[in-house]
């Protein structure tokens, strides 16, 4: 058994209005570019990936602790706040510098204290505050030095981000290195870096309580290996352990609902979006369950739109399909097509894990997407295929500009990125890059997982 260590949590916690959706937001924006790709998909704007340098840290924008409330959305927020709390490995505690310390503030220093994490005391709004003026009351939180910030403008954020990670994340590059570095690797036209293809699969099985994750784990593992898996971890330790079945290797990653089996007395585990997210972070091929029973939800969509967002390969599974009659059946089918849309480039089984039923071509399946997430397409048979499918379809003319598409190579893995030269290439509309992305799909056998196309304009 091997522990990898989980991305770091920074969690984002302040009252109403105090600017976190703002600083989430700055922090969480490089996803934009994947995401775009899959149009019906709803994001969760509450859990995101940020980087510095080189290191991603996920965060997470939290409601309000609301005291006074003891049922509804208040409540339900608040008791989200209370798990993300639990979680993080780091709180920021934002405040407004405009609005100045309220009564509000000083109760959510108090649950912030008793919850014994790191806590970082921000102090937003501050553009044009003087230093002093802006963190002087917030002294009297007990929290130690407030830093002034501003998450509209970005100053100070930096600087906030550093200070959040530090001991989690290695010492973070100058700036501008990674950017120096990036265009670097543009100008390699074609002669791509070799690209280490990884034989192990690593899996993480995803979704909402009682689909069956662990019932699944036990047929691909046996109970006793199940037991095995059972060692306490904090939430940045990753507990993997390796399995194979039909002579692959596999890396199971766990989520805390995979190992409750162990733990009869907890064995109402909370689901937890954070570990979720850590373990597909962690994963390059991720298995979503989904439960025939059921009706699909609103959770199970942001799952699949993280899973969208990190760029993982993806395999669904709609598991108890013995408990399902034809009706429902059928009706479960029309449900995915109709919920989960966006999911189309992902391959779909019905399986009984309780039965071991189906299993093999969903294992088959998982394959496959991990040969697609890390499939390697030379310069010369991408541009043969760019040039055959603008020979059947060229892209429209806009204005006095037809984009001239002239070679292609691949820039990266899981997901795979396709890099397109050529000129006027802002002016390719989605619909002729969605043609391109189904004849890359095609020709390449990319089914699985996500696929990005990226142009850039030769100068
Ligand atoms: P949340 O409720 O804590 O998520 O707060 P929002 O991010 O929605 O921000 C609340 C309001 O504060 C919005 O009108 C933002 O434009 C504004 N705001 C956020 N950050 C800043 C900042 O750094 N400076 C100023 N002046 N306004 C900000
Ligand atoms: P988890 O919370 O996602 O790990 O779900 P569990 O593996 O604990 O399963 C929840 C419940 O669903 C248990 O009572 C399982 O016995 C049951 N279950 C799991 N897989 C199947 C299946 O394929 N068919 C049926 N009928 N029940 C299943």
């Amino acid at each position: 058994m091997a522990e990898a260590t989980f991305k770091p949590v920074v969690v984002l916690v302040g009252r109403p209005n105090v600017g976190k959706s703002t600083l989430f937001n700055r922090l969480t924006r490089s996803r934009d570019a994947l995401v775009a790709d899959f149009p019906g998909l709803t994001r969760d704007r509450h859990y995101g990936e940020g980087r510095v340098g080189d290191h991603p840290f996920i965060v997470v924008d939290t409601g309000g602790f609301e005291p006074v409330a003891k049922e509804g959305i208040m409540a339900e927020m608040a008791r989200q706040t209370v798990q993300a709390v639990d979680e993080a490995d780091v709180v920021v505690f934002l405040t407004d510098g405009r609005a100045g310390l309220t009564a509000h503030d000083r109760e959510i220093a108090d649950r912030l204290r008793r919850s014994g994490r790191r806590i970082l005391l921000a102090v937003n709004k501050a553009e044009g505050l003087s230093r002093a003026n802006a963190a002087a009351e917030f002294y009297e939180l007990g929290l130690g030095e407030p830093l002034p910030i501003s998450a509209a403008h970005g100053d100070g954020v930096h600087t906030l981000v550093e200070e959040a990670l530090q001991g989690l994340v290695p010492e973070a590059p100058e700036p501008g290195t990674e950017e120096e570095a990036a265009g670097a690797g543009a100008e390699g036209e074609g002669e791509a870096e070799p690209m280490p293809v990884p034989h192990r699969v690593r899996l993480a099985i995803v979704g909402r309580p009682n689909v069956g994750k662990s019932t699944l784990v036990n047929t691909l593992l046996g109970e006793e290996r199940v037991i095995a898996f059972d060692q306490p971890g904090t939430t940045r330790d990753a507990i993997e352990i390796d399995f194979e079945r039909g002579g692959r290797q596999y890396t199971l990653i766990d989520t805390a609902g995979l190992r409750k089996r162990g733990k009869v007395f907890e064995a109402i585990e909370k689901f937890s979006v954070i570990k979720t997210l850590q373990a597909i972070e962690a994963s390059n091929v991720v298995l979503l369950m989904l439960d025939a029973s059921t009706e699909i939800s609103e959770q199970d969509a942001h799952i699949a739109g993280f899973v969208l967002e990190t760029g993982r390969a993806l395999v669904v599974a709609i598991n108890k399909w013995d408990d399902a009659d034809a009706d429902r059946r059928d009706e479960i089918r029309r449900e995915f097509d109709r919920k989960l849309r966006f999911l189309s480039f992902a391959k779909m089984h019905t399986v009984s894990a309780l039965r071991n039923a189906g299993i093999g071509p969903l294992l088959k399946s998982i394959d496959a997407a991990h040969a697609a997430a890390f499939a390697k397409l030379s310069t010369p048979r991408l541009t043969r295929e760019l040039h055959a499918a603008v020979e059947q379809q060229q892209p429209p003319r806009k204005g006095l500009f037809r984009p001239k598409l002239r070679y292609a190579h691949q820039g990266g893995q899981n997901p795979p990125l396709i890099v397109i030269h050529g000129s006027a290439l802002d002016q390719v509309p989605d619909s002729y890059r969605r043609y391109l992305e189904a004849r890359f799909r095609e020709t390449f056998s990319l089914q699985g997982t996500p696929l990005r196309i990226e142009f850039r304009n030769s100068r």
